[in-house]
């Protein structure tokens, strides 16, 4: 059943969020609340049905137990606007005055418990906090996309308390949906955009993605990588010499394969990490000596685009290039108005991993590809072809089943 299909009228529902927000380091007023308006079909929703809602997240990393600047109290007041109804603050995430708060709690009533990690037993799983929780209410839902890949309290254990009663959130539902639609049914020409800082964090990614996709993109700092176990010249560049080996396996893999693997043959150098380096173009076999290549070149950009508008599907995870630094965006720039243009052709197109959704976000195309996903870790892992233990627990009926690492 889908989150749209319950009636939540006369519920108490406990629902997993990430309000895991930046706050502001002397005011501590929040400065990106994207994650809060993530969860708001969801509350809303249920408020709209006639449940009551008890809300809880983490925030921050807290060591152990309680630490101002993490708590959950900062963001009452901004989400009781968004909401545009009161929201109660419990100072616990669990016991007495939870569980009295939640008692008392009206249809329609909204609810948040403090940050749920400082208790050190929601990150380490513990059955009895996950426990405590469940008592909280009668229906979990888990919209936080974000820490689904983690096996915590409140995003996984807690599931195994409520058998038939709980349900994705919208957002989670979203998530997994857009996932599954490039994964399992991708419309060909499907083409894997793979950028970032380093060959060693996204080969999972792309060993899964080569039974699936026609096209592979390279970029970023990883480029230079497979241009060294090549035999080019890639000066100070970022290599990671341990994965070269892996790097020229990919490059005979996606050929027996018969995936179209694009890797940058040009590339913007400078002559150090800073913005305001002295700035030239090479071919990307040749960078000189004591200097580094910090962006893909215009020719690579041209390739690329030529790919990227062929596709039907499209998955980007990683930049381009340092975007950044204004002087080496161009890459990630330009791969990103290209995404944009083909998905005005009917393509449909996944953003996904932190630094790409900042890049699409910096250029203001988020509204204007298929899908952004708000969760990094989450879904490489997701794209790596791993089950997360959030989502497990949730298509679990009842009792407990883990992954195995
Ligand atoms: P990741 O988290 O692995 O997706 O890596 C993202 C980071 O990679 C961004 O902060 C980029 O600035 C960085 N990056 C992209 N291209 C390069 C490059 N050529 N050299 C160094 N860092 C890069």
């Amino acid at each position: 059943m889908s989150f749209k299909d319950y009636n939540f009228a006369g519920k108490k529902v406990l629902v997993r969020v990430d309000f895991n927000v930046p706050l502001d380091k002397e005011t501590l007023e929040i400065t990106d609340d994207t994650r809060i308006k993530a969860a708001l079909p969801t509350l809303n929703k249920i408020i709209a049905d006639g449940g009551s809602v008890i809300v809880m997240s983490h925030l921050g990393r807290p060591k152990l137990g309680f630490e101002d600047k993490f708590s959950l109290k900062h963001i009452v007041s901004h989400l009781s606007d968004l909401l545009g109804k009161e929201v109660k603050f419990c100072k616990d995430s669990i016991g007495e005055e939870a569980q009295k708060m939640s008692n008392d709690l009206k249809k329609g009533e909204v609810m948040l418990l403090e940050n749920l990690r400082f208790y050190k037993h929601e990150t380490a799983g513990d059955l009895y906090f996950a426990e405590e929780l469940s008592k909280l209410a009668d229906f979990y839902v888990n919209d936080a996309f974000g820490t689904a890949h983690r096996a915590h309290a409140s995003t996984t254990m807690v599931a195994n308390f409520f058998s038939g009663n709980k349900s994705f959130g919208m957002l989670l539902e979203n998530e997994i949906n857009s996932l599954e639609k490039v994964l399992k049914n991708p419309k060909e020409p499907f083409t894997a955009i793979i950028g970032g800082a380093k060959v060693s964090g996204k080969i999972n990614v792309i060993e899964n993605l080569m039974d699936k996709v026609t096209d592979i993109i390279i970029g970023g700092g990883m480029s230079y990588t497979f241009i060294k176990a090549q035999g080019g010249n890639v000066g100070s560049s970022l290599v990671e010499d341990n994965q070269m080996a892996t790097a020229l396996k990919i490059i005979e893999k996606a050929k027996a394969k018969g995936v179209n693997l694009h890797i940058p043959t040009d590339t913007v150098i400078a002559n150090k990490f800073s913005n305001d380096a002295e700035i030239d173009e090479c071919d990307i076999f040749e960078v000189p000596e004591g200097w580094m290549g910090l962006d893909i070149g215009r020719n690579s950009i041209e390739q690329f685009k030529e790919v990227v508008m062929n596709s039907s599907t499209i998955l980007w995870n990683g930049p381009m290039g340092v975007f950044e630094m204004e002087n080496f965006e161009k890459g990630t720039k330009s791969i990103a108005y290209s995404v944009v243009e083909a998905t005005k052709n009917g393509c449909y197109s996944l953003i996904g991993g932190g630094d790409s959704v900042a890049a699409i976000n910096k250029y203001g195309l988020g509204k204007e590809v298929s899908y952004v996903s708000t969760g990094g870790g989450a879904m490489l892992e997701y794209l790596e072809g791993k089950q997360l233990p959030g989502v497990i627990a949730m298509n679990n009926p009842t009792g407990f089943e883990l992954r195995e690492d």
